[in-house]
C-alpha cells in the first residue's frame, strides 16, 4: 500500500504533480485535491485549517476571498503566508515549486489571472488516460492565453454554462464546472490553425523556464540589473547604458528606469536578455560573470563592425543572391522573418539593392496581407464554432476571443450584426416567456382570491407576486383589469 502520509502531518502528504516541469500544479489545484483526499469542502479545508494556523497574521486568519482568491497563486505575502503554513501542516518543504515565489522579484504582482483558464484538451486527454485531473500554473498566468501542446486558446468560459469560473469555491472538483457541473475536457472547439503569436511564444518559454527552475540556487535581488551591468562594464568598458538599450532595441529612458529600479521589466525584456546574452534565464541570474560564455559574448559586442554601410565584396554578393532567393522561393515568410532566420542585416540591404529590396518588400506585403486574411478567416471559423453551442452575446464573444470590438466590428461586420440580431432575437423572446409567465401567474392570483371572496386589489396581487413590484409595469396592469372583467368585476 501507498504510504500516504506520515503520523506527524495534520494533513495527508500528497505528493504534488509536476514538479519541475513548466506544467507544474497549481497551488490551488493542488488544495483542491488535498480536499478532495480529506472528503472536505475546499473552503473548509482552507478556513479551518490553513488559514488558522498561519502564526500571527490576524488578517490573513479571517480572510474569506472571493475576489481575491487568486492571490493565493500570487507571489506576494498572501501566498508566502499559505504556502508556509500547508509546508507545515503536510510537512512538505516542496510546496513553494508549486508558485512562482522565488522569482517574485523579477514579476509583477498581477502575474496570475483573476478568473480561471484551462485548456479543455488538456484537461481532456488526462482523463481518457485516466491519470489523476489537476491545473498547471501555466494556465493561471495572466500573460499567458495559449495552451503551447495543443497550440490552442485557453478556455476562459464554460461552455456549459457560459460562465467565468472563480479559482475557489466550497464545493469545486479539478476539471468540472462549479456551476453547471459540466466536465471542461468536453468543452473542445474543433479547429484546425492556431497560430500562436510570436510575442506570446517569447513569454510562454520565459514562464515555462521560471516553471522548470521554481527552486532556484539563487534569487535574483531587485538590484540584479544594476549589477550586471556593472559586471559587463568591467569585462567590456565599451558597454554603457546607452549601448545595452540600443543592443537590447529599447528605449535609453526604459533601460535607465529598469536599471533603477523605477519600472519593472516585463517578461519580454528578459526573453530578449537570455536571447541576447545567449543564456538560459537560470544561467542569467546565476552570476553569469563567472559564466564562460557570458564573458566572451560580452567582450564580442565591441569586435561587430558598428558602421552601418560598411560591408567587404563578398558580403554584398552574398547578400543580392540571399535576396534573389527570397524572391524565387515559394515561401510564406515576410521578408524580416527570413532577414532574422539568414542573419541578413535589411538596412545593408536596402541600401546596397534599392530595386531589389522593394521587390521583395512588395512580396513580403502580399504575404503579410494573405496571413492576416487567413488568420481572420480561421477565427471567424473558430467564432462560428463557439456559438454552436448555444447564443452568446457580443461582449461574451470578446471576452472568448481577447479581440478588442472596434477589431471585431472592423474584421467581421457580418459576425457582427449576426450575433447582435440573434441576441436580441433571444432578449426578446426570454422576456416574452417572462411576461407570459407573470400573466399566468397573475390569472392564478386572481381567480385564487376570487374564489375565496377575497377582492383581488392591486397591493394584494403585487405582495403576492414572485417578481414584487410587477404590477407597477402598464402592460401588466391592463392584463389584470382584463382578467378581472372576465370575472364581471366592475372597473
Ligand atoms: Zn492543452
Ligand atoms: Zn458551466
Amino acid at each position: 500500500m501507498k504510504k500516504l502520509y506520515s503520523k506527524r502531518s495534520v494533513l495527508y502528504s500528497l505528493e504534488p504533480i509536476g514538479k519541475g516541469t513548466p506544467y507544474v500544479e497549481s497551488i490551488i489545484s493542488y488544495i483542491t485535491r488535498l480536499a478532495f483526499e480529506h472528503n472536505l469542502n475546499v473552503t473548509t479545508l482552507l478556513y479551518q485549517l490553513v488559514l488558522p494556523s498561519i502564526p500571527g497574521d490576524k488578517k490573513l486568519k479571517s480572510w474569506r476571498p472571493v475576489q481575491t482568491d487568486y492571490l493565493i497563486m500570487s507571489v506576494g505575502k498572501t501566498a508566502n503566508n499559505v504556502i508556509s503554513a500547508l509546508e507545515s501542516l503536510t510537512t512538505r518543504s516542496d510546496l513553494i515549486e508549486l508558485t512562482l515565489l522565488n522569482w517574485k522579484s523579477i514579476l509583477k504582482p498581477s502575474v496570475v489571472s483573476k478568473k480561471k483558464k484551462w485548456c479543455a484538451r488538456c484537461i481532456k486527454e488526462m482523463g481518457e488516460k485516466q491519470e489523476a485531473l489537476y491545473e498547471p500554473l501555466i494556465w493561471q498566468l495572466e500573460e499567458i492565453n495559449y495552451c503551447m501542446i495543443h497550440s490552442v486558446k485557453l478556455n476562459n468560459i464554460c461552455l456549459g454554462c457560459k460562465r467565468e469560473l472563480p479559482h475557489i469555491r466550497s464545493k469545486m472538483v479539478i476539471g468540472y464546472c462549479l456551476y453547471c457541473g459540466d466536465f471542461l475536457g468536453n468543452h473542445v472547439i474543433q479547429s484546425d490553425h492556431n497560430i500562436i503569436p510570436t510575442k506570446e511564444k517569447e513569454i510562454i518559454n520565459v514562464y515555462s523556464q521560471l516553471l522548470v527552475n521554481s527552486n532556484p540556487n539563487k534569487v535574483p535581488t531587485p538590484l540584479f540589473l544594476f549589477h550586471l551591468l556593472e559586471g559587463m562594464k568591467a569585462i567590456n568598458p565599451d558597454i554603457s547604458t546607452i549601448k545595452f538599450a540600443e543592443e537590447l532595441l529599447i528605449s535609453k529612458t526604459t533601460m535607465y528606469n529598469y536599471i533603477h529600479r523605477k519600472q519593472l521589466p516585463n517578461l519580454i525584456f528578459w526573453a530578449k536578455l537570455s536571447k541576447f546574452l545567449d543564456l538560459t534565464i537560470s544561467e542569467l541570474l546565476d552570476e553569469p560573470e563567472l559564466n564562460e560564455k557570458f564573458i566572451t559574448g560580452i567582450l564580442n559586442i565591441q569586435c561587430e563592425p558598428r558602421k552601418l554601410n560598411w560591408v567587404d565584396k563578398d558580403s554584398i554578393t552574398k547578400m543580392g543572391k540571399d535576396l534573389e532567393n527570397y524572391l524565387k522561393a515559394d515561401t510564406v515568410k515576410s521578408i524580416s522573418e527570413f532577414a532574422q532566420e539568414e542573419s541578413l542585416n535589411l538596412k545593408k540591404i536596402s541600401y546596397h539593392f534599392p530595386e531589389l529590396y522593394g521587390r521583395a518588400k512588395e512580396k513580403s506585403e502580399l504575404i503579410k496581407k494573405a496571413k492576416k486574411e487567413k488568420y481572420y478567416k480561421d477565427l471567424e471559423t473558430e467564432i462560428r464554432l463557439f456559438l454552436r453551442n448555444g447564443p452568446s452575446c457580443l461582449s461574451e464573444v470578446y471576452k472568448r476571443f481577447n479581440i478588442h470590438k472596434k477589431q471585431f466590428k472592423k474584421y467581421f461586420p457580418d459576425l457582427h450584426r449576426e450575433i447582435k440580431i440573434n441576441h436580441q432575437k433571444n432578449v426578446f423572446i426570454q422576456k416574452k416567456k417572462i411576461r407570459e409567465k407573470q400573466v399566468r401567474e397573475l390569472r392564478g392570483l386572481i381567480m385564487h382570491y376570487h374564489k375565496l371572496g377575497i377582492y383581488p386589489s392591486i397591493n394584494r396581487i403585487d405582495q403576492d407576486l414572485l417578481s414584487r413590484g410587477a404590477l407597477r409595469n402598464r402592460k401588466l396592469l391592463d392584463e389584470r383589469i382584463k382578467i378581472m372583467k372576465e370575472l364581471d368585476y366592475d372597473l
